[in-house]
């Protein structure tokens, strides 16, 4: 039994769909669970409909005409026959959009965003498990959300773990075997019925739920990139495919920063000792790297990178030291406003945190901290992480670079840094 991943970029057109669906056909002899992503780009243009739909400064509709379109291409690439029932199938999800959009927007914005935004999943599955089974490959497409059971907190739900990993246990192995499973990844629903998503980038994370439940001995991610390398090649000319990689380091990894596996996947997996594979859909014959557990540590020192950082300063009015009191409050508003603290650093009388700049987050939390604190703010700034550092590393990185604040550890070191001439 396996569980199978493929995002965004793996089924962006008609020709990655057939390509996504080469590789399921060659694995049907196993029992495979097939988890799906929005199509390319669709997840952030959804987000663009539901902004303008709750904002009122744009109109939805045509935006939402644009991604109708783009799905509308590629069925009439994938179907000679414009009759088949899939074209009816996924105009009608849009036409559940379409309702929404009719509407004022009277309900909360994650609400609605989460009701919108999961189509691009939904859509993405159908088609891809309409076509597998247009190619002779037996194919049975579920709806996630009778599975992935969550809280109520839209736009980054909690899972009920007891209760989805019950339901995926008891009945989803009788229907495997059959036929190839093929479902979404991101979304789940409350006990109400109502749609959530799991949080951006969040279908690595339903693909371990499912794993999880089933108790698999193996899921892959197929992406377009050979595996887990030690850089992101947006910024090394070279960079080094890791064959295999301990959970731990998986988990370090992609907590600082690494975009390959979102962070919530690996945990679920460690727990069950299902091993990951990372491979790449445009040579699915490659083996990638295998997330398990092993002794082995990276090989190579592996280096994150993020951009557009800034470092947010806070001090009791009153020059008060910083105790739990305060802290606790600045954490509870760090989670209200749902900004991820990448790095932090106090002393006596000040706490400093290095969050992403995500614009608006952002200034309501600065609001919000002002009621309280001297706050000052610094923008424009890059956080280095490299797991297994060595001072030749740090050279490497720190050409024409000031550090501003360095944390480290025996593993890991933080660094953020400006460029020496601003
Ligand atoms: N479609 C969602 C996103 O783009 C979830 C995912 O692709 O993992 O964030």
């Amino acid at each position: 039994m396996q569980v199978f991943k493929f995002g965004g970029a793996s089924v962006k057109n008609a020709e990655n769909i057939k390509n996504a669906t080469a590789i399921i056909s060659s694995y049907t002899s196993s029992e495979l669970l097939v988890v799906v992503s929005a199509i390319h780009k669709t997840t952030n243009k959804l987000e663009e409909i539901t902004q303008a739909f709750v904002n009122q400064d744009a109109d939805p509709f045509t935006l939402l005409a644009a991604v109708k379109k783009d799905h509308f291409d590629i069925l009439t690439q994938l179907f000679d026959d414009h009759n088949h029932p899939i074209f009816n199938e996924i105009n009608n999800n849009f036409v559940e959009i379409e309702w929404i959009l009719e509407e004022e927007p009277q309900d909360p914005y994650d609400f609605l965003y989460d009701q919108i935004v999961s189509q691009g999943e939904l859509v993405s599955s159908k088609i891809l498990a309409a076509y597998a089974q247009h190619i002779g490959i037996p194919t049975k497409w579920i709806d996630a959300r009778d599975y992935i059971q969550t809280d109520n907190r839209y736009r980054e739900a909690t899972v009920n773990w007891d209760l989805t990993e019950d339901k995926i246990g008891r009945e989803i192995p009788p229907i495997l075997g059959e036929k190839v499973i093929i479902t979404q990844g991101f979304i789940g629903s409350t006990s109400e019925n109502f749609t959530t998503t799991l949080g951006r980038e969040g279908s690595d994370y339903s693909a371990a739920i499912f794993a999880a439940g089933l108790n698999v001995a193996d899921i892959t991610i197929w992406k377009d990139v050979p595996g887990v390398l030690n850089a992101d090649p947006k910024w090394f000319e070279k960079t080094e495919l890791i064959p295999e990689l301990s959970y731990t380091d998986a988990i370090e990894l992609t907590y600082y920063g690494a975009t390959v596996i979102h962070p919530k996947t690996i945990k679920p997996l460690q727990n069950k000792n299902i091993t990951l594979n990372v491979r790449s859909f445009l040579n699915p014959d490659q083996p990638g790297t295998k997330i398990r557990t092993t002794n082995q540590t990276l090989p190579v020192p592996s280096f994150i990178f993020k951009v557009d950082q800034i470092l947010i300063s806070i001090q009791p009015r009153d020059f008060s030291f910083i105790v739990e009191d305060n802290l606790s409050h600045i954490f509870n508003l760090f989670h209200q406003h749902r900004i991820k603290n990448n790095m932090m650093h106090n002393t006596a009388i000040r706490f400093s945190v290095v969050v992403d700049n995500t614009g608006e987050n952002v200034d309501s939390l600065l609001a919000d901290l002002e009621k309280r604190y001297k706050v000052t703010v610094e923008s424009g700034l890059e956080l280095i992480t490299i797991r297994y550092y060595n001072q030749e590393t740090i050279d490497r990185v720190l050409v024409n670079k000031e550090i501003i604040r360095e944390l480290k550890d025996s593993y890991t070191c933080q660094m953020l840094v400006k460029n020496k001439d601003e």
